[in-house]
């Protein structure tokens, strides 16, 4: 097991230019430097709206490196002025390779974090192992005495059961019947048909046993025990359902069976929590363009159509805007946060307005690869997906020769 924490890397590979090699849904090089401005700029922008009062002093994020937990975790830092403990699962820069870029991320949020006197500290390895959630509560002892927020934010495609020793896959099927749907063809630019299906119960179950609440009540249950859970904590996981045409495979699909089960934890949660002021909360957020979204077949079209209407409805929303929302509005607004019928805090509230959700059907019937480019946001999407890698990003000199173990 990787267990490992990130410091400024002693370790220097010969400098390269650093190009985006991109197969299918994920790219398997990325820019250090590019990374580092992809998180300044959250951070830029977290400082431009303003410190959020009363956010939490101490706080734990888990799946920190990338997508919605980096930015939890820059807001938590940059407008709350939070000490933070990132646990990730990323690759460091060997043999002259890039590192992943939740890697390059979270050196840079460090360094960021650290030029201001705000406490940061990264534990790279496995959050579902027991020996990670032994290290994390560690750290908390050392540098932080306790956490006041407990951000869950992982996105995984597989689980090692920390009891059982069974490894768990998750997969992304829908349930009962297969489900036929366009997608898109990212690498051919092509609108095409995908047939999916059904999961098996065993298929059904491995998912749930990743993405559902056990391991988010395993970590609370284990923090609390500790001692490392201040009294009046909150703890958030996150959660997705988007438009009708993605329910088959997403929400009604083996995703949305885990994620009924993180609302079952988050109740369990809130209840143990609650005798000391504290709060748990799932909070269903808008799509975006993540390493974990991308992977998934017919919401990279919804994505690319989505993000055209909010567009040019002036309300689109990224990671780090979604999460300075969360924080400043619904978690720490200084009242309850407002909750749905089943008790979720819901800031996917522009994604879900009706309009939006309208145009949707309307466009994902007509949408083909003969028209992709004028009715979806596709270059949109393609940029937006580079960036993540750390490619695109205005400012830096793609050209230049660039150490892979600089960050
Ligand atoms: P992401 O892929 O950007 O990030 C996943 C994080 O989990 C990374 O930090 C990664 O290192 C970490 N991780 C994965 N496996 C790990 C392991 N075994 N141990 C430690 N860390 C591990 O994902 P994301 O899209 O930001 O998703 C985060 C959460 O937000 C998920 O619950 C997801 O369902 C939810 N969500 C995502 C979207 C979306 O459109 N992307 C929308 C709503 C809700």
């Amino acid at each position: 097991m990787e267990l490992s924490m990130i410091s400024n890397s002693p370790s220097f590979s010969p400098a390269i230019v650093i190009k985006p090699l991109v197969r299918g849904f994920i790219c398997v090089t990325s820019h250090p430097l590019g990374c580092q401005k992809n998180v300044q700029d959250q951070i830029d922008y977290v400082k431009r709206q303003g410190p959020i009062a009363g956010s939490p002093q101490r706080v734990l994020v888990i799946g920190a490196s990338t997508g919605y937990g980096l930015a939890s975790r820059i807001v938590a830092a940059f407008a709350g002025g939070a000490g933070t403990i990132g646990v990730f699962f990323e690759k460091p820069s060997e043999s002259g390779k890039t590192a992943t870029p939740g890697w390059y991320n979270s050196a840079a949020f460090e360094k960021a974090a650290k030029q201001e006197g705000l406490y940061a500290v990264n534990i790279n390895g496995d959050a579902f192992s027991k020996e990670v959630k032994a290290r994390t509560i560690d750290e908390i002892k050392q540098g932080l005495g306790q956490v006041d927020l407990v951000v869950y934010s992982l996105a995984a495609p597989r689980r090692k059961h920390p009891v059982t020793g069974v490894l768990h896959n998750s997969v992304l099927k829908p349930i009962g019947q297969s489900f036929t749907a366009k997608t898109l063809d990212t690498d051919r630019e092509v609108v095409k048909e995908v047939t999916i299906e059904p999961a098996s119960q065993e298929e059904i179950a491995d998912t749930a046993a990743v993405m559902g609440g056990e391991d988010w009540e395993m970590w609370i249950d284990q923090l609390a025990e500790a001692g490392v859970l201040a009294d009046g904590a909150t703890t958030v996981a996150y959660s997705y359902i988007g438009a009708e045409v993605t329910w088959p495979l997403y929400k009604d699909g083996t995703i949305g069976v885990a994620k009924i089960d993180v609302e079952r934890a988050a109740d369990r949660i809130y209840e143990k929590l609650a005798s000391t002021g504290g709060r748990a909360f799932v909070s269903v957020n808008q799509a975006v363009i993540t390493q974990a979204s991308s992977a998934i077949p017919v919401v990279s079209l919804y994505i690319s159509l989505l993000f055209k209407i909010l567009r040019e409805k002036n309300i689109l929303e990224g990671c780090i805007e979604q999460m300075y929302r969360l924080f400043a509005s619904r978690l720490y607004s200084g009242h309850a946060p407002a909750l749905d019928e089943a008790g979720r805090i819901r800031i996917d509230d522009l994604e879900m307005q009706q309009d939006v959700q309208n145009t949707i059907k309307e466009l994902w019937n007509q949408v083909s690869t003969e028209n992709l480019k004028s009715m979806a946001d596709f270059d949109e999407y393609r940029k937006e997906f580079r960036k993540l890698f750390g490619f695109g990003l205005p400012g830096v000199d793609y050209e230049m020769e660039v150490d892979p173990a600089c960050l």
